[in-house]
């Protein structure tokens, strides 16, 4: 029996099969780390600010710290007294009647309510003659205006970004919880995968899954573990999976239903419970999921792109499902067909694409060739076009969904 004739009730939506492989998933410990390798890392708590910023009010130009009402007028005059500077210990006083020399940052000296900054005077022997009115808080950055101590500045579950460090940084953190990298063992099988050169001859090709997802399981928050090729033979994958300790096995290869298709049997024989093995969409049927022990396995189909589209759809949020981030998917957006498109069968379709944006809007053109293999294509594509099951044709000018690849850092 081929695929196609089983393929039937048994097939599950895209939606449902991440519902439930993130289901699968168990959240990973938490772990200390500094904030130099907080990049990309999950937040495992919120954090709150140690800190007040600015601590006091401060000067928010080079200028004159004055009282507001003392500069009434242009044309005021009043004769200096000292200098308040970012970094000074004390904070200073100003005496009624004069005014001080400040400097961006430096904290406004008590009795000061606002800064005239040093492009609106002019000096006049000792004294600095106004050619600006003040108002209270002029030019003054209160304390607190950034953020207070103990106010909650990152939420748990956030992926950190440069931002988010300088934030940490600036609110007294030196270290933040996160999330354990998720360690996900990639296995590739088939008979006829070579891994380099070396390797090559007759009737062998380049594994092209296992590198690509090695470096998507790193750039999506894991820590890669490279299982290598097994021979599609039960003994082979058995021996590739022995002493295993990982949070997720990917296996890409040998999920159908072939003579050669030893994964299934393979891993059943290890006491796999399957939960299914078929989703409505196109590239990328068979795909499986299961339990081996504690250990969630995702089986992907062999073919490069539905590989990579799985991977897309499913193993992003996997990664999120165990690190406590966002599982919800990948993010879609409304662009506008400029050719026609045929209608769709009874899968969804995930089409390579390239997407532009002109004018405010995006546009997409799907390529004319899909087949499956052609990982060239994905390549050159930069967004996937989505496509439900049973959607009518399309004309040119009609809204679609597109994913654009880079929403998905590395992808
Ligand atoms: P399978 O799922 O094992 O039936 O493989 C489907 C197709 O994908 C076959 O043409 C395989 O040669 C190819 N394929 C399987 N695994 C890989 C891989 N790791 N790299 C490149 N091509 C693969
Ligand atoms: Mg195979």
């Amino acid at each position: 029996m081929g695929l196609d004739q089983s393929f039937g009730k048994s097939a599950i939506s895209v939606e449902e099969a991440r519902r439930l492989i993130n289901s699968g998933m168990h959240l990973v410990e938490e772990e200390t780390v500094g904030l130099h390798a907080a990049l990309g890392r999950v937040t495992a708590t919120a954090l709150k600010a140690l800190t007040t910023s600015p601590p006091f009010d401060v000067s928010a130009m080079d200028g004159y710290a004055v009282r507001a009402a003392e500069i009434s007028s242009v044309g005021m005059r009043l004769p200096l007294s000292g200098a308040s500077r970012a970094g000074t210990p004390v904070v200073p006083t100003l005496s009624p009647g004069t005014c001080m020399r400040i400097f961006t940052g430096a904290p406004v000296p008590i009795g000061a309510d606002a800064i005239v900054i040093q492009e609106d005077v002019e000096a006049d022997g000792g004294r600095i003659v106004f050619q600006a009115q003040a108002r209270p808080g002029l030019y003054i950055r209160p304390a607190g205006l950034n953020f207070k101590v103990g106010d909650e500045i990152i939420e748990a579950g956030r992926t950190i970004s440069a931002r988010d460090i300088g934030l940490l940084a600036a609110a007294g953190h030196g270290t933040v919880a996160v999330r354990r990298r998720p360690r996900i063992a990639v296995l590739s099988t088939g008979d006829e995968l070579a891994n380099d050169p070396a390797g090559a001859g007759a009737g062998r090709i380049f594994d092209a899954n296992r590198p690509a997802l090695l470096a998507l399981v790193a750039a999506w928050g894991g820590e890669p573990l490279d299982l290598g090729i097994a021979l599609d033979d039960d003994a082979a994958i058995t021996t590739a999976l022995q002493g295993l300790d990982a949070d997720l096995l990917l296996v890409t290869g040998g999920a159908s239903v072939g003579d050669h298709d030893r994964v299934r049997p393979a891993l059943k024989a290890l006491g796999l419970s399957f939960n299914f093995w078929k989703i409505r969409m196109r590239p990328g049927k068979p795909l499986m999921f299961g339990a081996l022990g504690n250990m969630p396995v995702l089986g992907l189909p062999g073919n490069p792109v539905s590989a990579l589209v799985c991977a897309l759809l499913f193993l992003k949020s996997a990664i999120a499902a165990m690190t406590g981030g966002d599982a919800s998917g990948p993010h879609f957006e409304t662009a506008r067909l400029t050719s026609p498109i045929g209608k769709t069968g009874e899968r969804d379709d995930y089409l390579r694409a390239t997407v532009t944006a002109s004018d405010g809007e995006l546009t997409v053109a799907a390529f004319a060739e899909q087949d499956s293999s052609m990982l060239a294509l994905l390549a050159a594509a930069n967004a996937l076009l989505f496509r439900p099951a049973g959607a009518p044709a399309a004309a040119a000018g009609e809204t679609v969904k597109v994913v654009r690849f880079d929403t998905l850092a590395g992808y």
